[in-house]
């Protein structure tokens, strides 16, 4: 028996009937049991055509001997069942089931990603999830549900975008942060160089990296409160790694002032359809933006930052 944590949403008709019906059909399904349920929740519609209705979501847990392609399809036929058509991206339906996660299992198919890809930065789905599943842990992220449910709750708007792209990412980031009405980083100055060029160095100066990290630690941390509440965009992201070798320059006899940079809020990471998503883990939230699709990478960008506020 597996454990398959899956997300309930409604915004059309009688919202609540029909979670509560839906929780009644998958129960009703052989190889279905439904161990848990959180409450049901109202929450803004994110990402999608203006105008819509309030959501309610919830979250349940289940038992199953369904395999998960097998337990898509279950979940599918339920929400025909309910009148579900599948019209404009994010647009308003009677019932959505998502399977959220599988035990540990890591998936990538044409039908099925596990864990859900935009699990790890939605609030509306993560507090329902935390309620009845706060010990499972998002297999990808490495991080249990309580701790990315923390980790949004108090990390400031901050959201850093990686993958190696070269001067693309920066152009990128700034390009999606207007989209998003959020701010870029202002750039360090001028006699800091700019970290495209220290991150494609290699034998780096210690000097250099000290001075690099404490110039842009100092302008993440001005922009932030110069933001207020709006988001933060940095077209990178000082990693544990830049801050060790930081260190190791403090070691060495340089000065050991190191300024530790906010940790972000959200990880947008740059990928392309060639490109595999094989990328060591951040650790945090993270949106995955395929790029080869620019408009839709710049929507899904905004709809992150929304469910992740
Ligand atoms: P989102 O995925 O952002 O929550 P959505 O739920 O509105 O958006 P749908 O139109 O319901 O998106 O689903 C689109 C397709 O996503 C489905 O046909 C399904 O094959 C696929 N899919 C991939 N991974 C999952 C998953 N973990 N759970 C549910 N559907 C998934
Ligand atoms: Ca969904
Ligand atoms: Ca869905």
């Amino acid at each position: 028996m597996a454990h398959a944590l899956v997300a309930l949403g409604s915004n059309v008709g009688n919202r609540r009937q029909t979670l509560d019906d839906a929780c009644r059909d998958l129960t009703a399904t052989p190889g279905i049991d439904v161990v848990r349920t959180s409450r049901w929740y109202e929450t803004s519609p994110v990402g999608g055509p203006g105008g819509q209705h309030v959501f309610l979501n919830g979250a349940a847990l289940l038992e199953t001997s369904l395999a998960p392609l097998a337990l898509l399809d279950a979940l599918q036929a339920v929400e025909s069942t309910h009148g579900r058509v599948r019209e404009i991206a994010w647009g308003p339906r009677t019932l959505d089931l998502d399977v959220l996660l599988y035990d540990d299992l890591v998936l990538q198919s044409q039908r099925l990603t596990l864990p859900h890809p935009r699990l790890s930065y939605r609030k509306f789905v993560l507090e329902g999830a935390v309620k009845i599943a706060g010990a499972m842990r998002h297999p990808r992220i490495g991080r249990t549900l309580d701790e990315l449910w923390q980790h949004l709750a108090k990390a400031p708007h901050y959201v850093a975008f990686v993958g190696h792209l070269g001067g693309f990412r920066m152009q990128f980031a700034a390009e999606a942060a207007d989209a998003a009405g959020a701010s870029l980083v202002e750039a360090t100055a001028d006699d800091v160089a700019p970290f495209e060029t220290l991150s494609s160095l290699n034998g780096l100066l210690p000097s250099q990296v000290l001075q690099f990290v404490n110039a842009r630690a100092a302008a993440v941390t001005s922009s932030l409160t110069a933001a207020g509440d709006r988001w933060v965009v940095d077209d990178g992201w000082w990693s544990d790694e830049f801050r060790e070798l930081a260190e190791c320059a403090g070691m060495i006899g340089l000065p050991a002032e190191i300024a530790v940079p906010p940790t972000p809020r959200l990880i947008a990471r740059l990928i392309t359809s060639q490109s595999s998503n094989d990328a060591p883990s951040s650790g945090l939230p993270e949106v995955v933006l395929d790029i080869s699709r620019r408009e839709d990478a710049l929507m899904e960008f905004a709809a992150a930052l929304e469910a992740a506020h």
